[in-house]
């Protein structure tokens, strides 16, 4: 930021439309001198006084309201240019600075006068003085301030640039008339300046998409079990009508494919329920100890059956964190079955209570489940919590896994203010770390 952009170095601007009254004020040395006049007149040449005091009306009417001289135009027009020299003003400065968005003001000639903290902070070290283009590159913003410096009219535009990453960006053109100049009287005409304020709405779009994607995605997981039953259900109405073996299996498979939408119908719930409350931080206290051991207990069945242990490492005592228990139950059991269904060939899962905290600290507390299956690749740990996002759609799917399970872990420990972190590579399992912020904080 330049030194000059900010410091209050501008004069007071005399923005007064001519008056009548701002002429005699500007006219009170012309009319002092009249007066001076008239009272001589009177005291010394023995003038009648209604006389003299005509004389000085008669003056001041002339400065008041008679049209001005070419000279006095010409004034002006110096005035007014002066005015356009040192605008922006402190107060145009100062609200332009308040505005979060980035803002340029420019001049007719796309030269900028003023640039706020947003826009410097955005387009870097830019100086007033700089072109416009020297920084705003788009070339639909470029014709849109020239379209408003010809005609006057703001005009709002939006554009995507593609490097470094796909970004949209939305921009208001607004002409700007000085209350001191011809155009600013008028409010119309050409503008003395141009507001240009930029808005970035990339993390907006990228919302809207997702939103969209996640409609597309649950209409696509709805339609492939919905499908199979149709069919099933037409199968059983004509060809299978006689045949009770084939009656069987086809309701077995019906029933399985009705159980994964109820699941994916539940899943969806689910999040939608928690994004409800996202930004309403839990105000209960919890047990994670007790957590633990009654999702131990809940999957001890489900272990039992895929042959694998479950082992727990946690401390004598209670382990509180801030949370909503059936929340947290929900998070650990999530990271428990998916430990126990894509981990489970390593023979045991460890769900572990760790004390992250320094000397005197509050408890930090972090719960680790971890797996000594067969891990997962580095490139797919980014993108795990995505709604859908699956290593292997056929495992998943013959794990009964929706794609949603880890998202829901992500919004809980969100809502939370805890952090996941995932740790895996191939062969050598995977841990699912969720790092629990102390009760104490706000
Ligand atoms: P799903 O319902 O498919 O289990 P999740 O959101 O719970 O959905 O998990 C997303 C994907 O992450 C899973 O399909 C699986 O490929 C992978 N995954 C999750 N946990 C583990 C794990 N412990 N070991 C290996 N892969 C895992």
């Amino acid at each position: 930021m330049t030194e000059t952009q900010h410091s209050p170095t501008y004069p007071a601007m005399d923005y007064r439309p001519a008056s009548p009254a701002n002429r005699l004020r500007d006219g009170r040395w012309q009319l002092l001198v009249a007066a001076c006049f008239a009272f001589g007149a009177w005291a010394g040449y023995d003038v009648p006084l209604p006389v003299s005091v005509l004389g000085f009306l008669v003056m001041a009417f002339a400065v008041a309201f008679l049209p001005r001289r070419a000279g006095s135009r010409r004034l002006e027009a110096v005035k007014q240019r002066e005015l356009r020299r040192m605008w922006p003003g402190t107060g145009m400065k100062v609200t332009v600075d308040a505005l979060p968005a980035p803002c340029f003001v420019a001049d007719g000639r796309g030269i900028t006068r003023y640039i706020n903290k947003a826009a410097l902070k955005r387009y870097g070290d830019m100086k007033p003085g700089d072109p416009l283009s020297f920084s705003l590159r788009a070339p639909s913003l470029l014709e849109a301030f020239d379209r408003v410096c010809s005609s006057g009219e703001p005009e709002r535009i939006n554009w995507t640039e593609k490097v470094p990453t796909e970004s949209w960006f939305e921009a208001h053109v607004s002409p700007v008339f000085m209350p001191g100049t011809a155009s600013g009287r008028s409010g119309k005409g050409l503008p003395d300046f141009v507001l240009v304020v930029i808005q970035d709405q990339t993390e907006q779009r990228r919302l809207e998409r997702m939103r969209t994607d996640f409609v597309a995605n649950a209409s696509h997981e709805l339609r492939t079990p919905l499908a199979s039953l149709s069919g099933f259900i037409e199968t059983l109405q004509g060809p299978a009508r006689d045949d009770p073996t084939a009656r069987e299996r086809f309701l077995a498979i019906m029933q399985e494919q009705a159980g994964r939408m109820r699941r994916l119908i539940d899943d969806i719930l689910s999040l939608s329920r928690i994004e409800l409350k996202a930004h309403v931080k839990p105000s209960a206290q919890v047990d994670l100890v007790e957590i633990i051991r009654h999702t131990r207990d809940a999957l001890a069945p489900v272990a039992k059956e895929m042959g694998v242990t479950v082992e727990t490492e946690v401390p004598d005592g209670e382990a509180i964190v801030n949370g909503d228990r059936d929340e947290l139950i929900q998070v650990t059991e999530n990271l428990i079955e998916n430990a126990l269904k894509y981990g489970g060939s390593g023979g045991r899962v460890t769900v572990a209570l760790e004390d992250e905290s320094q000397s005197g600290d509050d408890h930090k507390w972090a719960l680790a489940i971890r797996d000594y299956g067969e891990g997962i690749p580095a490139e797919h740990l980014p993108r795990l919590t995505e709604r859908f996002y699956r290593v292997n759609a056929d495992s998943s799917r013959a794990m009964k896994g929706t794609g949603l399970g880890l998202a829901i872990v992500k919004h809980i420990l969100n809502r939370h203010r805890a952090r996941l972190e995932i740790e895996s590579s191939p062969g050598n399992g995977a841990t699912f770390r969720a790092h629990f912020p102390p009760i104490g904080t706000p």
